[in-house]
């Protein structure tokens, strides 16, 4: 904390702990948050701009406050990719599955009520159970970093958390967790549970969404910052019971998702065919990350993201700089629960992955020698 936070009557319980914050170095090849690399069409591009324009005609106007149109797109596009039929009354969204995910903090979490995560996983789970005064759980995953029903089944009987994080595929570690241990802790637990699925869109094993009309207390949150390369327009959604929803509105801002928000969103789910068209390419490049990684005498943590896990190094930092003063970003976690030794990278372009690995022999060199 600065000395100048220090100085102010910030809340007690906020005292002494760190914001969220990748570095973001735009000179570099930044392999470090997991987005996409594949820049918008100019297509895209054209359709959005005209999308804008149209939508800022009307800003002097408050947006739709309920983002129906929108939801209802989100309706289909997940009904159609999931083949399960999801009602609008079903799906809700905000900026980022960031804000999608505090808002489910506030309206299930708060005071006297605790959050559980299996660790290591997304760091910005426990900062948003600590900005609405939830308590939080952190309970460690196994060795390999997978997560095993009866831990799971166990950690919430034990803990009785109001709100349950499971992230498949999980981050930073890449692995998965399937839908007989999201079912087995809804029955273990009266709580929520949150299926945290940034980057299902990579993954192989089924969403959680299949379970939707059987779980009244499942909430499936998804994103269009991952797969669906549009990071910078923050668009997150989730599908749960209608009741869910009806939930989050007691707690959303008025109007939190802007006009222009809405139709940029929506203009690039017209292009979802063309957006998802990289996931394959994404996959490719993180295979080819893989089978390298390996044959450098490393390990990488088996993935169903477009990012990996690599290490484990007695110099994780070192490896971080090395990589850095080539030009190439990557995430160093080794300092999160169970994670001493090991950096993640997510897929680049064909380049961008090239330049990784190049870059990551020369960095070992020196960090041996
Ligand atoms: C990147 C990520 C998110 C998405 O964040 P947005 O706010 O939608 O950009 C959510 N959960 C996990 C696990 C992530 O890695």
């Amino acid at each position: 904390m600065t000395p100048a936070l220090d100085a102010l009557p910030v809340r007690d319980d906020l005292r002494g702990k760190s914001p969220y914050g990748a570095p973001q170095l735009s000179d570099a090849i930044q392999l470090n948050v997991n987005e996409n690399p594949h820049a918008p069409s100019a297509a895209l591009v054209a359709d959005l701009a005209l999308a804008v324009a149209t939508a800022a005609a009307t800003l002097n106007r408050y947006p739709d406050r309920e983002a129906e149109a929108l939801r209802s797109d989100l309706a289909a596009y997940l009904s159609a990719r999931s083949g399960v039929t999801l009602d609008v009354e079903q799906l809700w969204a905000a900026n980022g599955s960031n804000e999608v995910l505090q808002q489910v903090c506030q309206a299930f979490g708060g005071p006297g009520r605790v959050a559980l995560g299996f660790e290591p996983s997304y760091s910005m789970h426990p900062l948003l159970a600590a900005g609405t005064s939830t308590g939080w759980v952190g309970v460690r995953r196994a060795d390999d970093f997978t997560l095993d029903l009866e831990t799971a089944v166990a950690a919430v009987r034990e803990h009785r958390p109001a709100i349950t994080f499971l992230t498949t595929p999980n981050n930073p570690t890449g692995t998965v967790t399937g839908l007989d241990v999201v079912e087995a802790v809804h029955d273990a637990t009266d709580g929520m549970v949150v299926v945290d699925e940034a980057y299902a869109e990579f993954a192989v094993t089924p969403s959680a969404v299949t379970l939707l009309d059987r779980l009244p207390r499942l909430i499936v949150s998804r994103t269009m910052s991952k797969a669906f390369a549009l990071a910078g327009a923050r668009l997150g959604y989730l599908a749960a019971s209608p009741g869910v929803v009806d939930a989050l509105r007691l707690v959303r801002l008025p109007y939190h998702l802007s006009a222009l928000t809405q139709v940029a969103a929506r203009t690039a789910l017209a292009h979802a065919d063309e957006l998802l068209g990289t996931v394959e390419q994404v996959k490719t490049q993180r295979d080819r990350m893989v089978a390298r990684i390996r044959e450098l005498g490393l390990s990488v943590v088996p993935t169903e993201a477009n990012f990996l896990l690599f290490g484990p190094f007695e110099q994780p930092a070192a490896v971080w700089q090395e990589l850095l003063d080539r030009g190439v970003l990557v995430r160093d976690v080794s300092s999160g629960p169970g994670l001493a030794g090991w950096l993640r990278v997510n897929a680049g372009t064909e380049a961008e992955t090239t330049s990784f690995l190049i870059a990551l022999e020369r960095a070992l060199e020196e960090v041996i020698a």
